[in-house]
């Protein structure tokens, strides 16, 4: 349920309201609107919207049919946006990440944040735990990544984007990483997204490989109602009957979050296609259908990669790929810094 207070409503009636919905054995959640504060109730107990139309200072009583309520645009109208080393994700900024799929050396790393320190980026992916399809592949090289990759981001002044495959992994990121990305394998890991719901940084939810956009949100859902409000979706592909591309990337999903959530959504044209050449067209696809981010596999030298090569840019393809970004984002009403 939630109760959108009248323009210039009272500190006081807000407090009652709060109070009221914790009397109810809801949880408040709370969010500043430029003209309304909006408060959601959020948990099981059944509750008659009635009663909270009665108190003093509430304009208004939504029940809200769709099962996430924080995620949902009726909660927050206003887009959310996530900052990280000065990069935003969110509102009219297109945020970028860029770096190779997996952390896989000293020297590949530090030769990586080099190249995308020179190439605008202020933010690096890198995995250190890979969840790989076959266990007889390269599986990444644990915490000792996350040390090389801290090492070198910090050489560039980078921050770091890598994900967290289960809940003992996470204080351990919190130490190294400055962005926790939960894979699309884990997308509807609740336990792990109730454990990301209580840490105070910016988590990347991927979606599912073959996860609705219902079922994503409500997944987004559980990192909120625990009291992170810094998520960033991820549209990363999805399977479908097509096998001429690695998934199929789906930037319906784009305008489809855009009128359903306030939450930023990034594409990750990578993963979505599986191969180098269609990772260009795909990005400035994202960004014409009005994405807040991108996050793209560049390394530098894919023929060599451990993983996922033939989707991983060249660093000079990237630098050109940026120059069409910065021309294509104001004809969008989107900066990219
Ligand atoms: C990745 O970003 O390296 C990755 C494994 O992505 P996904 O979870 O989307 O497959
Ligand atoms: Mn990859």
């Amino acid at each position: 349920m939630i109760i959108i207070m009248r323009h210039g409503a009272s500190k006081e009636q807000i407090r009652k309201v709060l109070d009221f919905i914790k009397l109810k054995n809801r949880q408040p959640h709370m969010s500043k609107g430029e003209t309304h504060t909006v408060i959601g109730a959020v948990g099981e107990a059944c509750i008659d919207p009635r009663e909270f139309e009665l108190l003093e200072g509430v304009k208004e009583v939504i029940k809200v049919s769709s099962s996430y309520k924080l995620a949902s645009r009726v909660f927050q109208q206003e887009d959310s946006v996530v900052e990280v080393n000065g990069e935003k994700f969110g509102a009219n900024n297109i945020g970028l990440i860029a770096g190779p799929c997996t952390i896989e050396s000293e020297e590949q790393i530090f030769a990586c944040a080099k190249e995308m320190s020179e190439s605008n980026v202020k933010i690096i992916r890198g995995g250190a735990f890979k969840p790989r399809t076959s266990p007889y592949s390269f599986q990444g090289l644990g915490l000792e990544g996350l040390k090389l990759i801290r090492a070198a981001a910090d050489k560039y002044n980078l921050a770091i984007t890598s994900e967290v495959m289960e809940i003992s992994q996470i204080p351990m990121f919190l130490d190294y990483v400055d962005i926790l990305q939960v894979g699309a394998r884990n997308m509807q890991n609740f336990n792990l997204l109730k454990e990301l719901s209580k840490i105070n940084k910016p988590v990347i939810l991927k979606r599912g490989l073959s996860a609705t956009i219902n079922e994503w949100l409500m997944a987004a859902e559980y990192i909120l109602a625990g009291g992170n409000r810094q998520v960033i979706l991820c549209e990363r592909g999805i399977r479908t009957f097509e096998v001429a591309t690695r998934n199929t990337l789906d930037l319906c999903a784009i305008p489809v979050i855009k009128k359903l959530s306030h939450l930023p959504i990034i594409v990750d044209p990578s993963h979505g296609t599986g191969l180098r050449d269609k990772v260009v067209p795909m990005s400035l696809a994202s960004t014409a259908a009005g994405c807040d981010g991108l996050i793209i596999e560049v390394h530098n030298n894919p023929e060599c990669a451990l993983c996922d090569g033939a989707q991983s840019l060249y660093p000079e393809q990237f630098r050109q790929l940026y120059k069409q970004l910065k021309q294509l984002a104001p004809v969008v009403n989107k900066t990219i810094r």
